[in-house]
């Protein structure tokens, strides 16, 4: 049996959750579940208004029209991120700006934004946004972006489709941006097995893209339109999925902690690795730890990152390089970027290993087994 990186981790408990929607008659888009499941959502991050969406991607995209970003804007963005991100910029018409990391965690290079910003606004673009990653359940530095970009006024949308659970100086991820998405996508820290949820404390906001995501009706008996919509809400039967999950979302995040630290543990002490994110000093102790990813310094460690992704393989272990960044995507060949080489030598260095919550232990000690032949002397 192949050993997934980030499997679904569903029980009895969502079993008897989808069970009851479904007994409920309400097996529609919209319902008491997903009423139930954003005022939870909203409580457990701790922001006033929450919307339930088919996707993070569907989020993002109406968070972004939410701040006013469209055709003739940029955005800038972190390159080191999943696709969606960047492709929903591109749904507005905006165009991306992709920014570089820093080497410790791979999140935004904070002061390259405002380089960024200043530059662009220097050359007359109307800089619409930023929308900020927190990679692999890692928060972005928030007391150094947020400043950079409120002395700027640059509306921030903080992309927290990994990071439910994470915080940053005691902020839930999630509550940080004018507003926040999370994603409830079959390999995240939670999944309603296809799903996203748009964050914020501006209610005007979330009214609005309420109203965009039912195929912007018009309050009127007949199907009257004023405006283009999307077909973006989720699922009653998916939103009763999801209030299981959250439930069990505590115990899920312990979990992935507990395989961290094994991984942690047994490769204290191997030259040239580290784990991204974390030193010596707990510097972890914020992070979902959604996924658990190895750095590898070639020159010393005692295996480079491809030959030890194409070992796992043959061992039957899913394990994937990081995020290859978005200026480095034939499809944003063409758009601007804020370059230092970190995210490149990131993506070419990193290992990300199994760290899903279902994993087993003995699943864990077959992964530990492999590395430590790989690594360890
Ligand atoms: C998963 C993910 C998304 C997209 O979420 P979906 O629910 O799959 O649409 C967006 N951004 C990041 C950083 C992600 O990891």
């Amino acid at each position: 049996m192949r050993i997934l990186m980030s499997q679904a981790d569903v029980t009895a408990a969502e079993q008897e959750a989808v069970s009851r929607a479904v007994l409920s008659g309400w097996v529609t888009p919209l319902g008491p579940e997903v009423d139930a499941f954003e005022a939870e959502l909203a409580g457990r991050v701790g922001v006033d208004h929450a919307l339930a969406l088919s996707s993070g991607t569907a989020a993002l995209h109406l968070g972004l029209l939410g701040v006013g970003v469209g055709p003739g804007t940029a955005v800038v963005v972190s390159s080191m991120t999943f696709a969606a991100s960047a492709n929903a910029i591109a749904y507005t018409g905006a165009r991306p700006v992709f920014v570089d990391s820093v080497d410790f965690d791979g999140n935004v290079d904070t002061e390259l934004v405002a380089q960024a910003i200043d530059t662009l606004r220097a050359e007359g673009v109307t800089v619409a946004a930023a929308m900020s990653v927190d990679l692999l359940g890692r928060c972005v530095d928030y007391g150094a972006l947020t400043g950079e970009l409120e002395a700027r006024g640059i509306p921030l949308i903080e992309d927290a489709a990994e990071a439910l659970g994470a915080c940053h100086a005691g902020r839930p991820a999630g509550s940080f941006g004018r507003a926040a998405v999370l994603s409830f996508n079959g390999n995240k820290i939670m999944t309603t097995s296809g799903g996203g949820m748009l964050l914020s404390d501006d209610e005007a906001l979330i009214a609005r893209a309420r109203y965009l995501s039912t195929q912007a009706r018009q309050p009127v008996p007949w199907y009257e339109h004023v405006d283009i919509g999307y077909n973006y809400r989720l699922s009653n039967l998916l939103a009763a999925l999801g209030r299981a999950q959250l439930g069990r979302l505590d115990s899920m995040i312990a979990r992935r902690r507990q395989i961290r630290e094994r991984y942690a543990a047994l490769l204290a002490g191997v030259p040239g690795l580290r784990i991204l994110g974390r030193d010596d000093h707990g510097s972890d102790a914020d992070d979902n730890c959604w996924l658990t990813a190895l750095i590898l310094d070639s020159h010393d460690s005692p295996m480079a990152a491809p030959d030890l992704l194409t070992l796992l393989d043959q061992e039957n272990i899913e394990a994937r390089p990081l995020w290859k960044p978005m200026h480095l995507q034939p499809v944003f060949a063409g758009e601007r970027a804020f370059v230092t080489g970190v995210a490149q030598r990131l993506f070419e260095r990193g290992v990300t290993l199994p760290s899903g919550s279902a994993l087993t232990d003995a699943q864990v000690d077959r992964v530990c087994d492999v590395l430590a032949r790989a690594l360890v002397r």
